[in-house]
Order: C-alpha cells, then sequence, then structure tokens
C-alpha cells in the first residue's frame, strides 16, 4: 500500500484523503482543527458548489447533506444604479442546481468519516521543517494547507497572479428569518451590484441549526461598504447590514426584518489577495530533499467574487486523486507534480483566475453581457453557467471580440462558440522551481 500524506483538512485537502483511501492508499491526514472545534467555530466561506463540483463529491459518496441543503436553480441579478434604484433586473437560470453547506458542518462530517473509513488523522499545525519530516516518511505529499502562512513554500507566479492586493474587502453574515422575493418560486440566490461600490451575494444554504440565507458583501476597499474592518459580533454585524441595504438597497432591507444570526461564529470578515503560485515546492537539500505538491488555495486563491475556489478545490482533488491512480506504482517525481499541477491549471484553474478577475474588474464588455442579459434570457443563462463551468469564459468572454460574436449571434439562432479546452496532457508547462534554499 503506497504511503501519501495530505496537509489540511478544507475542501481540497479531505476530498483527496477520502477518495485516495477509497482508491485502498494509505493516507495520513494532517488537520488543525478536530471536529469539535470546526462545529464550534467561525464560519468559513460561502462555498456555493455548482454542478460539475458537485458531481464528484456525489460520485466518491461525500454528499451526505444533499438531500437537507436547498438546490438552487437560478440567481436573480440587479443593477442598482444610482444606489437605491433598480436599473436592470433579471434572472438568470442554471442548469444544474448549486448547494451550499456551512464548511463547519461539512468538513467536520468529512473528518469523521475518513477516520471510519481508515485514514489517519494527526491533529496538529505543521511548520516547514514538520512538513519536510512528513515528507520524507511519505512517497507522496500534498499540500492543502489554504492560504495560511504554509503556503509561503509555493513561490508566486508573478506572470499568472492577476493583482497584488485584495481587491473586495468581505463581510459575510449566515442568518435565519430572511425573507424571499419570491416564496413561492423556491430557492433562489440574489446578486445585486452597486457600480463603484460593491456587489452583495445572497444565497440559502444548509448550516449546523438547518436551512439558512448567507449575506456576502463584496466591497470596493475604502467606499462606504467597506463597513466592517472592526470585525463586530453578528448582532452589531446585523445591525450595519440592515442600515446599509435600507440606503442602497431598500428592496433587501425589507426581507431582512426578521433576520437573525445563526450562532455566536456566524460572521467572517477580512479581504483575499488573488494569488497564482508554482505548485511544487523543494523542501532540504541534498540527500534530505524531497518535493511537496500543492493544492486548491495553497497554490490558487481568487476572490470569492465569482465562487470558484471551493469548486477548483474539489475538481482540482479530483484530478490530481486520477493522476495519482493513473500513476500506478511509478515514482511521484517532481516532474509528475508539476505534469499534474500544470494539467489542471491548463484544462480549469486559469479560467477560473481570469474569470473572477473580469468580475472583479467588469471591463466594457462584460457590463455589455449584463445588460444584454436583460433583454435575452439565454445570455443570462450562459452566464450563470460560466460560474458553474468557467472554461467557458473563454470562449465568449476572454475578449471584446469573442463577446461581440456571441452577442450578435443570439436571437440567430447561434449557441455561441463551443468551449476551448487548455493543453490537455499538460505538456510545455510552467512550473519552474526556483534553487534549493541551503538553509531549509
Ligand atoms: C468569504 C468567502 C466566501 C467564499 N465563497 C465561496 C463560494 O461561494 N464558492 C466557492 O467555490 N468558493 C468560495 N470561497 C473560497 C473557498 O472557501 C476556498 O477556496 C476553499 O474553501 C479552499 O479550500 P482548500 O481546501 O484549498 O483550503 P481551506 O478550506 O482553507 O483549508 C485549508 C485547511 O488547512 C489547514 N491548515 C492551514 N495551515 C496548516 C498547517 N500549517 N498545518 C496543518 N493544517 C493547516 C486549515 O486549518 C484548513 O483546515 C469563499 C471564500 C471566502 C473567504
Amino acid at each position: 500500500m503506497r504511503r501519501i500524506a495530505v496537509v489540511g483538512a478544507g475542501q481540497a485537502g479531505l476530498q483527496l484523503a477520502l477518495g485516495l483511501v477509497a482508491d485502498g492508499y494509505r493516507v495520513t491526514l494532517v488537520a488543525e482543527r478536530t471536529p469539535e472545534q470546526l462545529r464550534g467555530g467561525r464560519v468559513l466561506s460561502t462555498q456555493a458548489m455548482f454542478g460539475p463540483a458537485l458531481r464528484i463529491e456525489a460520485a466518491a459518496g461525500l454528499d451526505l447533506w444533499a438531500e437537507r441543503a436547498p438546490a438552487v436553480s437560478s440567481v436573480e441579478a440587479v443593477l442598482a444604479a444610482p444606489p437605491g434604484v433598480r436599473a436592470l433586473e433579471y434572472t438568470m437560470t442554471l442548469d444544474e442546481p448549486a448547494q451550499s453547506v456551512d464548511q463547519r458542518l461539512k468538513l467536520a462530517g468529512w473528518l469523521e468519516l475518513l477516520a471510519e473509513r481508515g485514514g489517519v488523522v494527526e491533529y496538529r499545525t505543521l511548520d516547514r521543517g514538520g512538513l519536510h519530516e512528513l515528507a520524507r516518511r511519505h512517497e507522496l505529499t500534498v499540500v492543502a494547507a489554504g492560504r495560511g502562512a504554509l503556503s509561503g513554500i509555493f513561490e508566486r507566479d508573478a506572470v499568472r497572479s492577476p493583482f497584488d492586493g485584495p481587491q473586495r474587502a468581505l463581510s459575510c453574515l449566515y442568518a435565519h428569518g430572511v425573507g424571499s422575493p419570491d416564496p413561492a418560486g423556491g430557492p433562489r440566490a440574489r446578486m445585486n451590484a452597486l457600480p463603484g461600490l460593491g456587489e452583495l451575494y445572497l444565497q440559502p444554504a444548509l448550516t449546523l441549526s438547518g436551512p439558512c440565507d448567507i449575506l456576502l458583501w463584496e466591497a470596493l476597499p475604502g467606499g462606504p461598504l467597506d463597513a466592517f474592518g472592526d470585525a463586530p459580533p453578528p448582532d452589531v454585524q446585523l445591525a450595519r447590514i440592515r442600515e446599509l441595504l435600507a440606503e442602497y438597497l431598500p428592496w433587501e432591507a425589507e426581507l431582512w426584518t426578521e433576520a437573525e444570526p445563526t450562532d455566536a461564529g456566524a460572521g467572517l470578515f477580512g479581504a483575499v489577495t488573488p494569488v497564482v503560485r508554482r505548485a511544487v515546492a523543494e523542501l532540504g537539500s541534498g540527500v534530505d530533499a524531497v518535493h511537496v505538491l500543492g493544492l486548491g488555495d495553497a497554490v490558487v486563491v481568487t476572490d470569492p467574487i465569482a465562487g470558484q475556489g471551493a469548486n477548483n478545490a474539489a475538481r482540482a482533488a479530483e484530478a490530481y486523486r486520477r493522476a495519482v491512480v493513473e500513476h500506478g506504482d511509478a515514482p511521484y517525481t517532481a516532474d509528475w507534480m508539476c505534469r499534474t499541477a500544470e494539467r489542471f491549471w491548463q484544462q480549469q484553474a486559469r479560467h477560473s483566475v481570469e474569470f473572477t478577475a473580469a468580475m472583479l474588474t467588469v471591463p466594457d464588455h462584460l457590463q455589455g453581457v449584463f445588460a444584454a442579459a436583460a433583454e435575452h434570457p439565454e445570455v443570462g443563462r450562459r452566464l450563470a453557467n460560466t460560474y458553474a463551468e468557467a472554461r467557458d469564459y473563454a470562449a465568449w468572454l476572454a475578449t471584446p471580440e469573442l463577446t461581440a460574436a456571441y452577442l450578435a449571434s443570439v436571437g440567430n439562432s447561434s449557441a455561441g462558440s463551443q468551449v476551448r479546452l487548455g493543453d490537455e496532457d499538460g505538456s510545455g508547462g510552467s512550473c519552474r522551481q526556483e534553487p534549493p534554499d541551503p538553509g531549509a
């Protein structure tokens, strides 16, 4: 039985560990928090998962909450310009429903499942030295430690990293008692864009205490919606949310009169610096040198505005699992790691990074798409489904010309161009490594 170590018990690490155990590998997972600590802690994400990622979880038998989590099949989009005025509105349909299961619930459950299924879980926080020692004891070590300090072992790729700093200030609250604009219409997500100020996302989800709604402010830093820098407790956060909604999005304010935070850990604040890192790192030197492979947010971080991070973590974990199985008994060389990561980058991650960058900066041609979606439901449908399958970004949103060609085709019974896939075999990829650090 081959010995594989996974560091980090998030979406990426746990899903990979569970998959490899099911495939017959001996897996050690290093986790920082126990299931009890996770369930008793602060919310971690808004974690909307789209069809392709949900199908991966279902195929692996990991969709333990699928029956209880609201199935979201459409998104109501509103352009609030000027603030307080609904200038444009439309509903976008998802081909497959999305779901959001509070990661506190999901990751705690998956940790327990991993132990039940024979995985070894070690509860500790690894530093670089501890990681080196772990990697020397295993044939393959995958680092899925998220955005924390350990990701610093992977060199930032300046060419692929779209920004140098955070593009939005984030404030997220899980709440019970939020009204629906159309109770008979089933669970829907809502997206309000406030040009020059930020965006507000709302989505039905499942949390520890049952169904809830999650609110996510994406505020332009320094603007009036960037009002949560002091990370207030949930009741203060809610009061401030109500004030902002009343001023900027009064149609949402009406729905929040009965709302209350789901629990003491219902609020989350901060900002994300989007970054792409080289996915292979060398630790130690000479005969002690080992390579480790990065996965998920440890190597590709996107702002949550386009809901790509957890979906990519799920898809990357599945891509890596398959690569491990296909590799058979061969050694996990740095070259193999590099090819594995590069294939995923080309096929999937780069499209998510580019799509997210576009949603953050809203170039003119994307504004044209929003306007067209109000006229043509199929445009809204294609946009909604690009969140689920970001590879389609390359086919219709990547340049003004592609978008213009697609929009011109709408109404002329043309479905637009096909999804263009990347470098399928991962050859020719860039996974350059720096020379070993003699001090490591
Ligand atoms: C506000 C917000 C909203 C979001 N909404 C969405 C969304 O709707 N859809 C979507 O797809 N994505 C969303 N994301 C992004 C998504 O949450 C992440 O991309 C995803 O959870 C990353 O998974 P991961 O497993 O790579 O990392 P993580 O979930 O960060 O897991 C990493 C794990 O490693 C552990 N760890 C860290 N350092 C160490 C160490 N030294 N030793 C041992 N363990 C360690 C951590 O404790 C953690 O458990 C959102 C993010 C934010 C901040």
